[in-house]
């Protein structure tokens, strides 16, 4: 930690308000520049074609010490910008990711699957813009906690020093940003691994932000799980920032008990969504079917078990399987294509057993229910499966992937206690046309976000995390800075 009063000015590297110089590149020229030169790394696969997109490199434990040394050296000079310059140096960012924004979506979409079109690549780049240019604009103050004549005691929010970001590979991009935006916003350096799955998209986004950050900052260590374990348990890291499955986020709380690293924690989902009764399903069906399936149902806070009102459950069902019918699916390249595959042969397996099981235990296929194999090794079609009930390995399992359950209630109390019975809680809906009731409901669900007649929706502002084992520490806004600072107490 560094002393952020002294002079800013010995330091500067970014003009407040200086404009951005740089001209976008093609997906190409792009990829050259992060991936492994000449053969070497580790092959990265197209989604949807299974076809070498390019290779990934492979940092090793003395590449993954290096950097974190580096940022750890670099940091101080970054803090002492002090926050109007480091809010420049992200504005700068932003505007060389939008300048990038075309190539970096098509690559992500080569890598990932998602397609251009609909709420996927096109708009995970505007989201890491957005993000960017809202940490740029947020400001943590000094919060006067005791002024009674006597004592004076404020609370100011000082960087944490080295952050560690470790991120997964559905939204990785957005995710990565969620992570870097805030800690480099409050004067830390970040060394960022992401996903083994999705790396390229990462190191090209990184690439194209240090463009105009100063050196050593931002760093992507390319790794796998045993990398992530390496950062995570670093002696040098003051701040692990984690995306990704409850289990993982359990080992990094085992390593956090060596290098007290402080952690923010956004752990797997399995988010209920309740319709009450008298709700219209026309009105509804758009919005719930993207809830459940954006990002072809690889997002985190998606909804992945829906308990509806008897009263409206067959209209709910047969709506939801029209909106299915009109979401076409394929190659992300596609312009026509809002759904994409599976980005992964083991998620893609994931999602073909919970299906089969919930065949085997009643489930009611409405739609889907069998790979689409014509359109590719890892694309599995939308599913919604109706006539299941709690128990069922659809529903108690995250399953991360375009397979819905749709389970039919007659009693509130019971949706709600369906609602809570499960040991997640990341985000939670209530659907209905009468807000009142909506919000009563809401406030008795165990989850760290409740939306109301909508689901998944995130903003830069609007605090975001998750209770019981979805983890623990919010992101975004105000308290999203505060998350990578460390409060200190000025007295006198
Ligand atoms: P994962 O836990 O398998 O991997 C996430 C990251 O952790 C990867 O980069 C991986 O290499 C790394 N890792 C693995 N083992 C590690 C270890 N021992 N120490 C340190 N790092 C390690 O998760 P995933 O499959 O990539 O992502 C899917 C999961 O992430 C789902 O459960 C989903 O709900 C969750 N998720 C949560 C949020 C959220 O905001 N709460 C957002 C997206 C995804």
């Amino acid at each position: 930690m560094s002393d952020p009063t002294s002079d800013p000015a010995e330091t500067a590297v970014v003009e407040p308000g200086a404009e951005s110089t740089y001209d976008g590149t093609d997906e190409t020229t792009l990829l050259d520049r992060v991936q492994a030169p000449g053969g070497e790394g580790r092959e990265i696969l197209d989604a949807a074609t299974r076809e070498v997109i390019g290779r990934a490199p492979v940092h090793t434990v003395a590449d993954l010490n290096d950097a974190i040394a580096r940022a750890k050296a670099a940091q101080p000079g970054w803090e002492r910008l002090g926050h109007q310059q480091r809010s420049a140096a992200l504005e700068l960012a932003a505007d060389a990711v939008d300048a990038n924004a075309e190539a970096l979506a098509r690559l992500l979409s080569r890598e990932q699957g998602k397609p251009l079109n609909g709420p996927n690549a096109r708009f995970e780049i505007g989201a890491c813009s957005a993000w960017l240019r809202t940490a740029a604009a947020t400001t943590l103050d000094p919060e006067v906690v005791v002024d009674d004549g006597e004592t004076h005691a404020e609370l100011i929010y000082r960087a944490v020093g080295v952050v560690g970001a470790i991120g997964p590979w559905n939204w990785p991009l957005m995710i990565g940003i969620w992570q870097i935006a805030p800690a480099l916003r409050m004067g830390n350096a970040i060394v960022i691994k992401p996903s083994e799955h999705t790396p390229l998209s990462v190191l090209a986004l990184l690439s194209v932000m240090n463009q105009v950050l100063p050196p050593d900052v931002l760093t992507g260590v390319s790794g796998d799980r045993e990398g992530g374990a390496r950062l995570a348990s670093h002696p040098d890291v003051d701040k692990i920032m984690f995306t990704g499955s409850t289990a993982t986020g359990r080992k990094i709380i085992e390593a956090s008990a060596e290098n007290l690293a402080r952690l923010t924690l956004e752990l797997g989902g399995n988010d209920a969504g309740i319709v009450l009764p008298g709700t219209d399903p026309k009105a509804i069906a758009q919005d719930l079917f993207w809830g459940a399936f954006i990002n072809t149902g690889q997002t985190c806070a998606a909804l992945k078990r829906l308990y509806v009102h008897d009263s409206v459950y067959d209209q709910v069902v047969s709506e939801l399987a029209l909106v299915a019918e009109q979401s076409p699916m394929g190659n992300g390249l596609d312009e026509n294509n809002v759904l994409g595959p599976l980005q992964n042969p083991q998620q893609f397996d994931v999602v073909s057993r919970l299906v089969e099981d919930a065949k085997a235990n009643g489930g009611r296929i409405v739609t889907g229910g069998a790979p689409a194999s014509d359109l590719g090794e890892l694309f599995y079609p939308i599913t919604i499966v109706a006539d299941v009930v709690d128990g069922v390995a659809l529903v108690d399992e995250e399953q991360f992937g375009p397979a819905l359950p749709i389970i039919r209630y007659s009693d509130v109390e019971d949706a709600i206690a369906s609602a809570n019975r499960l040991d997640l809680g990341l985000g939670a809906s209530v659907w209905s046309s009468d807000r009142d009731e909506a919000r009563k409901v809401a406030a008795r669900i165990e989850a760290g976000t409740v939306w109301i007649n909508s689901h998944g929706g995130v903003h830069p502002m609007i605090p975001f995390g998750g209770v019981k084992a979805s983890g623990y520490g919010l992101e975004f806004g105000v308290e999203g800075l505060k998350a990578v600072a460390v409060p200190q107490v000025i007295n006198g």
